[in-house]
Parts: C-alpha cells; sequence; structure tokens
C-alpha cells in the first residue's frame, strides 16, 4: 500500500486547510465554544466548496470522490478547530445510509436537497436506554395501511435541533434474532409530532448541535422508508464501517493540532534559563506523541482506503478509531502538561483541545465497543460456537 497522495488529492487537502485556516477565525472559535453557537455561515461557505459533500455521487450534485478525500479534509478541518469542523462537515452526517441504501427515488429527493439547499441532516439511533446496545431501541415504527407511524425518544443526535431531515431508527417487528426487526425511516423536521430540544453545556465540541428528539405518532410514507424493512441493525453497522474511520481522522486531526501547539511552546517556554525543550522527558514526549500520531494516521488512511476501494474491513475501521481517538486523548493529555498551569486556562487552545480530544473515545461507538468488534471479527467462530 501506498499513501503518497494524487495531485487531486495533495490539491484537496491543501484546499481544506486554507480554509480552516483562514475561516477558523480565533474569535469564532471562541464564540462559538463560549456560547455553544452553531456557525451557520461558515457551514454554508465549507458547503458551498463541496467539503461537506465530497462522497456523495455527482449524479446527485456531490463531488462524487471517495471516504480516503474525506478523511483528508476531515484531519485538516479538525487540526485548526474541531467544533467548528465538526458543524461543517458532519452538517450532512447520516447521508451515507441514503447512499448506501436508498432507493433512486430518495437519493434524486434527498441528495438533491443536501447538494443544492444546503438540508442540514443528522442519523437518530441513540436512546436514553440503549447506547452501546444499538439494537435496544425502544422507539416503533409500525405500518398502518399505507402510512408508518413512529414513536420514541432519540437522545444525543448530532444536528438534531437544526435538521431538515433525519433517518430515525425504530423497532418494526420483534426477528428470531434481536438484531433483526429494526427500521429507518426518513424523516422530515416540519412533519407533525417531531420536535427536538438542543442539549447544552457539552464538554467539548461545543459549535456542533447535539439535541433530544421526541417522535409522536410521525406519520411517514412507504416511500420514507429506507431499503428493507426489518434490516436497520445491519444497515447501521454497515454505515458504521463506512463512518468510524471519518472518525478517526476527527482524531488525528485533533492529536495534530495538539501536537503542533505543544511543539512551538517547549521551543519557547523557558524554565531554569533553557527551553523546556531541552530536558529530556520533554524530547521523548514530543517523540511518543508524534510517533503516535504517525501511526493512527496510517491506521486511519486505511481503513479509508480499504472502503474506498469496496473491501472495507470492520475491524480496520474499528481498530483505526480506538487507536486514533486514544492517540487524541493522549496527545491533548501531554499537550495541557507541557503547557504547564497555562494549559489549564482557557484562552490556551491546548485546554479546547484537550474537551474536545474525549468525544473520540466516546461517539460512533466507545473504545470498548470497537474492542468487542475487533475481537468478533478475529474469534467470530469461536464466538458463535459458544452463543456469544
Ligand atoms: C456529542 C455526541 C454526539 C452524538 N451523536 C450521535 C448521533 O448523531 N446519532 C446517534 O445515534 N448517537 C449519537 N451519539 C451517541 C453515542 O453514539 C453514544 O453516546 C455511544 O454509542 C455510547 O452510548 P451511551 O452513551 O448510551 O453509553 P453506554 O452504552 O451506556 O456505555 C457506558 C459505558 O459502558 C461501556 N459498555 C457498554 N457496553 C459494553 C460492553 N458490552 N462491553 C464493555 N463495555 C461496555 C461503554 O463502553 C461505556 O464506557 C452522540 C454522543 C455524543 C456524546
Amino acid at each position: 500500500m501506498d499513501f503518497r497522495l494524487t495531485d487531486e488529492q495533495r490539491a484537496i487537502k491543501e484546499a481544506a486547510r486554507e480554509f480552516a485556516e483562514k475561516e477558523f477565525t480565533s474569535e469564532l472559535i471562541e464564540e462559538c465554544d463560549r456560547e455553544e453557537k452553531y456557525p451557520l455561515e461558515v457551514v454554508k461557505k465549507a458547503r458551498d466548496l463541496g467539503f461537506s459533500t465530497i462522497k456523495i455521487p455527482e449524479e446527485y450534485g456531490g463531488m462524487g470522490l471517495t471516504l480516503f478525500e474525506e478523511v483528508l479534509v476531515t484531519e485538516e478541518f479538525y487540526r485548526v478547530n474541531p467544533g467548528i469542523a465538526n458543524a461543517c462537515l458532519s452538517s450532512t452526517f447520516g447521508t451515507e445510509l441514503l447512499i448506501l441504501f436508498g432507493s433512486e427515488e430518495q437519493k434524486e429527493k434527498y441528495l438533491r436537497r443536501v447538494t443544492e439547499k444546503h438540508a442540514i441532516t443528522a442519523m437518530a439511533n441513540t436512546e436514553p436506554e440503549a447506547g452501546s446496545d444499538a439494537a435496544g431501541i425502544k422507539t416503533r415504527i409500525v405500518k398502518e395501511g399505507d402510512e408508518w407511524v413512529i414513536n420514541g425518544t432519540k437522545t444525543l443526535i448530532t444536528n438534531g435541533s437544526i435538521c431538515d431531515f433525519v433517518l430515525v431508527s425504530g423497532r418494526s417487528f420483534e426477528g428470531e434474532k434481536r438484531h433483526y426487526g429494526i427500521t429507518f425511516a426518513i424523516v422530515e423536521s416540519d412533519m407533525k409530532g417531531f420536535k427536538a430540544t438542543k442539549i447544552k453545556n457539552k464538554l467539548g465540541l461545543r459549535a456542533s448541535d447535539t439535541a433530544e428528539i421526541y417522535l409522536k405518532d410521525v406519520r411517514v410514507p412507504e416511500e420514507n422508508i429506507l431499503g428493507e424493512p426489518g434490516k436497520g441493525f445491519y444497515y447501521l453497522m454497515e454505515f458504521f464501517n463506512h463512518t468510524r474511520p471519518r472518525v478517526a481522522a476527527q482524531a488525528v486531526g485533533i492529536a495534530q493540532g495538539a501536537f503542533e501547539l505543544a511543539l512551538k511552546y517547549v521551543k519557547e517556554r523557558k524554565q531554569f534559563g533553557v527551553p523546556i525543550a531541552a530536558f529530556q522527558h520533554t524530547q521523548f514526549k514530543i517523540a511518543e506523541m508524534a510517533t503516535r500520531i504517525h501511526a493512527a494516521r496510517l491506521l486511519t488512511y486505511q481503513a479509508a482506503w480499504q472502503c474506498s476501494i469496496d473491501e472495507r474491513k470492520p475491524e480496520l475501521s474499528s481498530m483505526a478509531k480506538w487507536y486514533a481517538g486514544e492517540t487524541a486523548v493522549y496527545v491533548a493529555d501531554w499537550c495541557v502538561q507541557l503547557h504547564g498551569g497555562y494549559g489549564y486556562i482557557g484562552e490556551y487552545a491546548a485546554e479546547r483541545f484537550y474537551r474536545d480530544a474525549k468525544l473520540m473515545e466516546l461517539y460512533e461507538g466507545t473504545k470498548e465497543i470497537q474492542k468487542l468488534v475487533i475481537a468478533r471479527n478475529l474469534l467470530g467462530d469461536i464466538l458463535k460456537r459458544f452463543g456469544h
């Protein structure tokens, strides 16, 4: 495998870096973080340039590129500021489900709304009592005549209170296996019975919208059902195979941003008459941070590349997500440590990276769940024989 970038990929990466460095100003970063403000203007600019619709096929107005290019852009955006990056790039979160499993009519209607009308999207599976146990959801999506009726509550949903439409999961029937019987429906936020409340006071990524969604007798037509009813859990797992490398890239970007801050600071800050970079312990830490970032990046690129050539490997997506997430937390932690007491103060970006990094080990499956996915893929036969 050779990860030398093509000229086109290099140009995309450079354009992403230039955009993030220019548009994510320190004033905007501070304001969005302090006030939990969604940066709509920058989101629109990013979308005009196609950064949020990289994987949407050209026939529906997207860029028609692959997860690999998306990973390159993600890394560059998160390096500058994870909150605004998330607002921009996750403004089309969930569209992968449509790309993978949507009908021609659904793609034409909804993906076009995303590419041409800047529609903001969401994917809602998590519920108050079902997070890691993704099949444990209680929301119901039940057929009544020509329509499907949805009742339930979803929580911790990215873009939940600002989305134009959301892909919602719910149980339609009890299958022989508990993973069977879940269905996804496309719900528009102006449909009767849809309500959402923003969740405030997040630790990090405060520019990004997170919400609780309430669905009370929401009625959707048959054409809003995604793929085959009952197969939603399998669709969700496939969706994660394609989105986890992107979270890994978010983590690599955060780690890179925090690392660059640390590198600059250890050269400038003097104690005992010398820059703190002169201490061997600092040198060891810089070496460890750089090596871990490099390893995380290679894992992320490989996972993304496997998806981009249609040879995705679930265990690789999970390895990348777990390892890169842990790397982001490790590097952000050491970035604060190397800043000493100043790292703890809000005016320094080190503190923000530290808060932002933690999410990388939590959403789209915690690091424990990633390890389970890896182990199940490696130990599948024996686990099945013993009923796991
Ligand atoms: C900012 C943010 C945005 C999010 N966006 C979305 C979104 O857009 N859509 C969506 O559907 N969800 C979203 N989520 C939800 C996220 O995916 C869940 O929080 C995550 O999957 C964990 O679920 P939980 O919070 O219920 O934790 P739990 O599942 O309750 O886990 C608690 C702890 O138990 C551990 N644990 C659980 N089961 C096992 C096990 N079998 N073995 C070992 N350890 C285990 C976990 O690893 C964790 O440490 C978001 C979350 C956040 C914080």
